[in-house]
């Protein structure tokens, strides 16, 4: 029982960091990170092993008893212990999916596994114990730690178990009075038996939950890019960091890993900034950006792979090219073709949700952009007056607008062509956002007509901002002989959008009306 119990706990413990990680999921949306079974991290390699050992010493004491007691009673109480292992671990099985129902998806395939090799040890103790001396107990025990390597840890531990199972064997030979060749022999039989056996179970168990564990976690990874979002808002450039630090967990379950980061290769002087990082999103990862293999990735546009690294193009953000840098977790040459395998997958399902944020984010840009002079478009401009209207009642601060319209630019289209005067429409936008704060917005209003919303800004500061403009048009444009007239008001803090627009309009016609190439300013509650 004592042992059934034991077993029980030990894999509590080594699934632990996934359960913990998982149920606070539910409350902090953390995604589920689960240990790559085949490669590790170098953390997870010292869990693996302290599993391994806790499992092996947890027998040590039985096999003693049972090398120094040796009575029937004692063999007939391991078959009890060995049936209550499997009840304990089905009881396990049944708590483990309740607590992580919903849920549960790696871990508990990882733990169907365990269950279906506890079962069969359970059964190898069983007809061992029966027919068998004392010593042949320690095979189906040996396996209770090999098996713990394979599903927490690393292969290479096997080498670990295998002395230490090699020293207890002898002592408990050499106790039953083996001595000589008899010895020998005995000892490099069973040895070279466990280690072969230990050997096929590991690899076996290892690479079957390693591929359930990878297909889970790609189709986890897509899923997690649902909360992003993407279809509700705008994506912004925090989409693309918060596409990263969901989607990273994932990978190191995909593909072995010991640190990913995300950087942005932003413009001519290509500098990478981090985007985001696992496992630690503080890590100082700035060497990774500096690989040679980065550089070859971008440039191919395409995966590539080194012993020691995985570079990833993963699309772009507005502000330059995005690449995931996987450190892997050993130069396994056998891992050669899952890791390609495993890295093309990763990169297209960045990919897909990568591309799939930039077209939504295109398609925001061009429903809000005139696609003459890249402004604001008319529907932007509405939006940004409501917005700066409930800015200004909460700052009590004062917001002033402004209409600005072309002179006889009729004349000039007929008399320089309209392409030519596309060409002056783009030049007086240009000019404008040249001479205007971050804060202020420019709109195409419509044809050869602006639309100027500026927050903070009193009538007379607007008029001045307005006179300079025109002064800067002037200047941009007087070789092409286009003045521009403006109309210019301040809001009164109540009335509609509509109003305030017209009251703009009625101070251009005005300016028009006297002569154009001026700035007519109308006072909120002067008419
Ligand atoms: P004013 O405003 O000084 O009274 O005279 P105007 O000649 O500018 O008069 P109006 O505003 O009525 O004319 C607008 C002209 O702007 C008509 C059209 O030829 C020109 N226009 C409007 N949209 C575009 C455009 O996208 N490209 C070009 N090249 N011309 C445009
Ligand atoms: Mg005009
Ligand atoms: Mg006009």
């Amino acid at each position: 029982m004592q042992r059934g119990v034991h077993v029980a706990s030990t894999l509590h413990e080594s699934c632990g960091t996934a359960v913990q990680v998982k149920l606070g999921a539910r409350s902090a949306d953390i995604h589920p990170v689960r240990f790559d079974l085949e490669h590790p991290t170098s953390r997870q390699l010292r869990d693996g092993v302290t599993c391994g050992l806790i499992a092996e010493s947890m027998m040590v004491p039985i096999l003693l008893t049972v090398t120094f007691v040796d009575h029937a009673q004692v063999r007939w109480g391991y078959m009890a212990a060995a049936v209550a292992c499997i009840v304990v671990s089905i009881l396990y099985q049944g708590a483990f999916t309740l607590i992580t129902r919903g849920q549960a998806g790696v871990e508990s395939q990882a733990n169907s596994w365990f269950i279906i090799v506890c079962l069969a040890m359970a059964g190898l103790a069983c007809i061992e114990l029966s027919t068998a001396t004392p010593a042949a107990l320690y095979t189906p025990a040996m396996l209770v730690g090999v098996i713990f390597v394979a599903i927490v840890g690393d292969r290479r531990m096997q080498f670990v178990i295998d002395v230490f199972a090699l020293a207890l064997i002898a002592v408990i030979g050499w106790v039953q009075g083996l001595r000589g060749a008899e010895f020998a022999v005995s000892m490099v039989v069973y040895a070279s038996t466990v280690a072969v056996l230990s050997y096929i179970c590991a690899r076996t168990v290892g690479s079957m939950t390693g591929q359930i564990n990878a297909t889970q976690a790609l189709d986890s990874l897509d899923e997690c890019f649902d909360d992003v979002g993407l279809d509700a808002a705008r994506p912004t450039s925090d989409t693309f960091a918060e596409i990263f630090s969901r989607g990273l967990p994932y990978v190191a379950c995909i593909m072995p890993a010991e640190r990913v980061a995300v950087f942005t290769r932003t413009g001519a002087l290509e500098r990478f900034t981090l985007l985001a990082s696992w496992p630690d999103i503080t890590a100082d990862c700035g060497d990774m950006a500096r690989l040679p293999a980065v550089a070859t990735a971008l440039a191919h546009d395409d995966v590539e792979i080194d012993s020691h690294y995985c570079v990833l193009p993963v699309g772009y953000a507005s502000d330059g090219e995005l690449v995931m840098v996987i450190e892997r977790s050993q130069s396994d040459s056998r891992a050669d073709l899952r890791s390609a395998e495993s890295a093309d997958l990763l990169a297209s399902a960045f990919l897909r949700v990568t591309s799939r944020a930039n077209f939504i984010n295109g398609l925001h840009t061009e429903s809000r952009t005139d696609p003459l002079t890249g402004l604001a478009n008319r529907r932007s401009l509405m939006e940004r007056i409501d917005m700066e209207m409930s800015h200004a009642i909460r700052s009590d601060s004062p917001l002033t607008l402004a209409m600005i319209d072309l002179d006889h630019f009729k004349e000039y289209n007929d008399r320089y062509g309209h392409v030519a005067g596309d060409t002056v429409l783009r030049s007086v936008a240009a000019m404008m956002i040249s001479n205007t704060r971050d804060q202020d917005m420019v709109a195409r209003y419509g044809g050869e007509e602006f639309c100027l919303v500026l927050p903070d800004t009193d009538l007379i500061g607007g008029h001045h901002l307005l006179d300079h403009l025109r002064s800067g048009g002037r200047d941009a444009t007087t070789d092409l002989g286009v003045t521009l007239s403006a109309g210019l008001t301040s809001w009164d803090g109540i009335e509609d959008p509509l109003s305030f627009i017209e009251r703009a309009d009625r101070a251009l016609y005005r300016a028009k009306s006297s002569g154009r190439d001026r700035v007519v300013s109308i006072a909120a509650y002067s008419e």
